[in-house]
């Protein structure tokens, strides 16, 4: 009885606090006090995927899914310290930093990521948003996905 008492104790160190919201697309929110639903992300997250797809080869879906199931995004409830000072989003690999601005369609959740799919990728680091294309819809939004 000891042994299996010690194993629950060590899986639940080990395992750490679960996510706020898992998307259909498999990524972990930690939100702290937003109030995101898995509802809004999952629009947010469909309509993204289909206007990249409409570009061409570069960010196929399957590409573009299987980067999404290793991000990790945290939502804070004001600016973070960033490169620039305070930013309203950090992408570090596949952690996501990112301010709540009332739900995650006017929030900047979709650039970050989109600096995570550039990286993932196609090994593309575009911190000057040059590649215009995809910064048109990253920072766009599906009206219907916000309250
Ligand atoms: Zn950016």
């Amino acid at each position: 009885m000891k042994t299996l008492t010690l194993l629950v104790v060590l899986l639940s160190l080990s395992c750490g606090p679960s996510a706020d919201i898992v998307s259909k697309h498999n990524v972990s929110f930690y939100l702290n006090e937003a109030n995101w639903t898995k509802l809004q992300v999952d629009l947010q997250e469909d309509w993204m995927i289909e206007q990249l797809g409409n570009l061409g080869v570069a960010y196929r879906r399957e590409d573009v899914e299987k980067s999404m199931r290793k991000t990790v995004v945290f939502v804070y409830d004001s600016p973070i310290p960033c490169y620039a000072g305070l930013c309203n989003g950090m992408q570090n690999g596949t952690k996501l930093h990112v301010v709540d601005r009332g739900c995650p369609a006017v929030s900047a959740y979709t650039h970050e990521l989109m600096h995570w799919l550039q990286e993932d990728i196609r090994g593309y680091v575009d911190y000057d948003h040059k590649e215009i294309g995809v910064w048109q819809i990253a920072d766009g939004a599906p009206s219907r996905s916000c309250p």
